[in-house]
C-alpha cells in the first residue's frame, strides 16, 4: 500500500554524506599517489648515498629510524632550498656508525626527525580507510531503500509526508452508501472542526472498517481524506511487525509524530490485524515485538488530545482476532462494514468503471450485475479491465458484451479459488433457507425484528445471513421468546423441507445452535415440565442472552435422567420445529413471491421484507 519515499531532509542528508565520502577517498588517493609517485624523490643506494656524501655534494640530511633524505648543494648559495621544498634524494638507512663521523666532516647538517613516511601511510591509509567505510554505507543505504534494514532503526516506511492533494472522492466508491453516510461525519469534522468544538463534542478518534477485501475500503478512506481535502497518511500494519524488538514501536512513533505535524489529516492503517491481533495468544511464547508495537498504537491513540484533527481509519476483515483493547471508547470505537455489494451496488460500481473504458452499445450493464453475486468492487473493477484488454487485444475500438462474457468466465475462475460464487440452484436454495429463518422470526417476532436479510455470501462460511435486532436491550429471556428463537433457528431449514423438497448441508450450524439452545432450556433453566425445576448443568457460563458460552464437560445426571434429557431436548427442537412449520405452510405463496424478490435484490431490508409479506397475504386473501 505504501510507496517508501524518503523525507526530503533525510535525502539532503543523505547525498552530503556521499559527497564526503567520495571526496575523503580522492584526497586519501591523492596523498598517496604524492607520497609514492616515482620521480618526486630519487631513491639512491646507500653506496651511492656514502659517494655523494663525500663528494661534497651533499648540503643536509634528515635522519629517522628507517630512512635517510636529503638534499643536494645549489650552485649557488642565493637558491638554497626552501625549507620546505621537497627532498632531492632518499636512502634506506643501514647500520653504519661511521656516518656521523662522515657527515661532520663533509659538513652537511644534519638532524634526527621521526619516521615521518610512516605517520605519513598510516594517516593516507587511515583516511581511505573511512572513506571506503562512509561510501559502502551509502551503498548500503540505496540497496536497502531509505529506510530498509538495520541501519534505519526506527524510521517509519508509511509515507509520513502524506499524499496531499488526493483525488479521489465520495462519487469514486459506489454500492457502499451505508459507509459513506458513516465516514461523512468524519469529513465535516475535518472540514470544520471549530464547529464539533464549540459544542464540545467528542470526535470519533479511530474508525475500523470492516470488510472482505476488495471491497473498497482503502478507497473509502482516501476518499475521506479526499472530501475533507487533508493529507493522506497510510501504511500497512504489516509493515510494523519487524524482526527487532522495539522497531515497530519506533515506527508508530514516528508515523503519529508526522501525522501531529500535519493535523488536520488522516491516518489509514491497512490490514490492522496484523499488528492488533490479540495479545499473548500464541502459546509458543509471547510474540514481543508485537505486543510492544500494539502497545504503542494504543498510547498513541490514547495521548492525542480529543480535538486534534488526526482521525485514524483502518481496515481490516477480521475484526473478530483484533484485541479487544483497541475497540475501547477512544480508540478504535466505530465500526463500519464495507460488505460486498449487493446488485444495485454492483450496477453503480460498474458504472464507475465504466466511465473509463469504451463499452460497445449491446453491453448492459444491468445484466451483468445480475450475473456477479458474490463479486467484490475490485472484482468489478477487474472484469471491465479484463473486457477492455480483451477489445483492444481484438483491434476493437469499444468492448462488447462477448468481451463481457468472456472476461467474466475469466474472472470467475480466479474468485471461485478465492471465495465462493453460487450456482443458480444454490442461490435459490440460500434465498428460501434464509426468508425461512427471516419470516419465522417476523411472525414470531415479539422482542426482535428482522433488520436484513441477505444472501450476497459474506466472509468466512456463510452463504446468507438475516439479522434480527432486539427491539430494546434485554438481560433476560422468557420461555416463550427462547422458544421462537429457537423456530427461527430452525426455520431455514423447515424451508429447505418445505419448498425445495429436501435438506443440504447449509443448515449445520443452525442445528447445532439448536441443539445448544434446546439443551439449556432442558437442563439449565428448568424449561422442560419433564425434568422440572433443575439445573443439571455444571462449569458453564450463562453468555449475552442468557444461554451457555461453554460447555463444561460430562454430565452429573446418569441412566434414567440422561435418557430423559435426551428426549426432552429432542421433544424441544421437535416442537419448535413444528411451530417453523405451520408458519411457513401458512404462508408458501408469500414465500414464492419473496424469494423471488430476494433472489432478484440480493437483500432485504426489515421494512421491505414487511411490506412484501403485507402484500403477498393480502392478495392471497383477496384470492
Ligand atoms: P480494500 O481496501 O477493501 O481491499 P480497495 O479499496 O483497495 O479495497 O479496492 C481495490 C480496487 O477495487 C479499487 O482501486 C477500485 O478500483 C476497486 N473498487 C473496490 N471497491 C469499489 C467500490 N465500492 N467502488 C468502486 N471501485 C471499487
Amino acid at each position: 500500500m505504501s510507496e517508501r519515499e524518503p523525507r526530503p531532509d533525510d535525502r539532503r542528508d543523505r547525498r552530503a554524506r556521499a559527497w564526503l565520502a567520495a571526496l575523503t577517498v580522492l584526497l586519501g588517493a591523492v596523498a598517496l599517489l604524492a607520497e609514492f609517485a616515482p620521480g618526486a624523490t630519487a631513491v639512491l643506494p646507500y653506496s651511492e648515498f656514502r659517494t655523494r656524501v663525500q663528494s661534497g655534494r651533499v648540503a643536509s640530511v634528515l635522519i629517522s629510524e628507517r630512512m635517510i633524505r636529503g638534499r643536494y648543494r645549489r650552485a649557488s648559495t642565493a637558491a638554497a632550498p626552501r625549507p620546505r621544498a621537497p627532498m632531492d634524494f632518499e636512502v634506506v638507512r643501514v647500520t653504519d656508525p661511521q656516518l656521523i663521523g662522515l657527515l661532520t666532516e663533509k659538513g652537511v647538517t644534519f638532524e634526527g626527525t621521526p619516521d615521518s613516511r610512516w605517520m605519513s601511510w598510516l594517516l593516507t591509509t587511515g583516511l581511505m580507510l573511512i572513506g571506503v567505510l562512509l561510501l559502502g554505507r551509502w551503498i548500503a543505504q540505496r540497496v536497502q531503500g531509505p529506510s530498509g534494514g538495520v541501519l534505519a532503526f526506527g524510521k517509519s516506511r508509511g509515507k509520513v509526508a502524506g499524499e496531499k492533494d488526493v483525488k479521489v472522492r465520495f462519487d469514486d466508491v459506489a454500492g457502499v452508501d451505508e459507509a459513506k453516510r458513516e465516514l461523512m461525519e468524519v469529513v465535516e469534522f475535518l472540514r470544520d472542526a471549530e464547529r464539533f468544538k464549540r459544542v464540545g463534542a467528542r470526535i470519533p478518534r479511530g474508525v475500523l472498517l470492516v470488510g472482505p477485501p476488495g471491497t473498497g475500503k482503502t478507497m473509502l478512506a482516501k476518499a475521506v481524506a479526499g472530501e475533507a481535502g487533508v493529507p493522506f497518511i497510510s501504511l500497512s500494519g504489516s509493515e510494523f511487525v519487524e524482526m527487532f524488538v522495539g522497531v515497530g514501536a519506533a515506527r508508530v512513533r514516528d508515523l503519529f509524530e508526522g501525522a501531529q505535524a500535519q493535523a488536520p489529516c488522516i491516518v489509514f492503517i491497512d490490514e490492522l490485524d496484523a499488528l492488533g491481533r490479540t495479545r499473548g495468544g500464541n502459546p509458543m511464547g509471547s510474540n514481543e515485538e508485537r505486543e510492544q508495537t500494539l502497545n504503542q498504537l494504543l498510547v498513541e491513540m490514547d495521548g492525542f488530545e480529543t480535538n486534534n484533527g488526526v482521525i485514524v481509519l483502518a481496515a481490516t476483515n477480521r475484526p473478530e482476532i483484533l484485541d479487544v483493547a483497541l475497540l475501547r471508547p477512544g480508540r478504535f470505537d466505530r465500526q463500519v462494514l464495507v460488505d460486498r455489494p449487493d446488485r444495485g451496488g454492483r450496477l453503480a460500481i460498474l458504472k464507475v468503471h465504466a466511465r473509463t473504458v469504451s463499452l460497445g452499445p449491446d453491453v448492459d450493464l444491468e445484466t451483468i450485475a445480475a450475473e456477479t453475486t458474490g463479486y467484490a468492487g475490485a472484482d468489478l473493477a477487474n472484469l471491465i479491465n479484463e473486457a477492455a484488454l480483451l477489445a483492444a487485444r481484438r483491434g476493437a475500438s469499444a468492448a462488447g458484451s462477448a468481451d463481457l462474457q468472456e472476461a467474466m468466465e475469466r474472472v470467475a475462475a480466479g474468485l471461485e479459488r478465492r471465495s465462493r460464487v453460487l450456482s443458480p440452484d444454490e442461490r435459490r436454495r440460500v434465498a428460501y433457507h434464509e426468508l425461512g429463518h427471516a419470516l419465522v422470526g417476523e411472525v414470531l417476532g415479539g422482542a426482535s425484528r428482522v433488520t436484513k436479510v441477505s444472501i450476497v455470501p459474506r466472509g468466512h462460511g456463510a452463504l446468507g445471513y438475516t439479522l434480527k435486532r432486539p427491539t430494546e436491550d434485554r438481560y433476560m429471556m422468557t420461555e416463550s421468546e427462547l422458544r421462537a428463537q429457537l423456530a427461527t433457528l430452525l426455520g431455514g431449514r423447515v424451508a429447505e423441507v418445505l419448498f425445495l423438497g429436501e435438506v443440504s448441508t447449509g443448515a449445520a450450524s443452525d442445528l447445532s445452535q439448536a441443539t445448544e439452545m434446546a439443551r439449556a432450556m432442558v437442563v439449565e433453566f428448568g424449561m422442560s415440565d419433564k425434568v422440572g425445576a433443575l439445573s443439571l448443568g455444571r462449569g458453564r457460563q450463562v453468555g449475552d442472552w442468557g444461554l451457555m458460552t461453554e460447555h463444561g464437560g460430562g454430565s452429573e445426571h446418569g441412566g434414567e435422567l440422561a435418557d430423559l434429557v435426551d428426549a426432552e431436548i429432542r421433544q424441544t427442537v421437535a416442537a419448535a420445529e413444528g411451530v417453523a412449520r405451520k408458519v411457513l405452510e401458512d404462508r408458501g405463496a408469500a414465500v414464492h413471491a419473496i424469494a423471488a424478490t430476494l433472489l432478484e435484490r440480493e437483500h432485504l431490508d426489515g421494512a421491505e421484507l414487511r411490506a412484501l409479506l403485507e402484500d403477498a397475504m393480502r392478495g392471497d386473501a383477496d384470492r
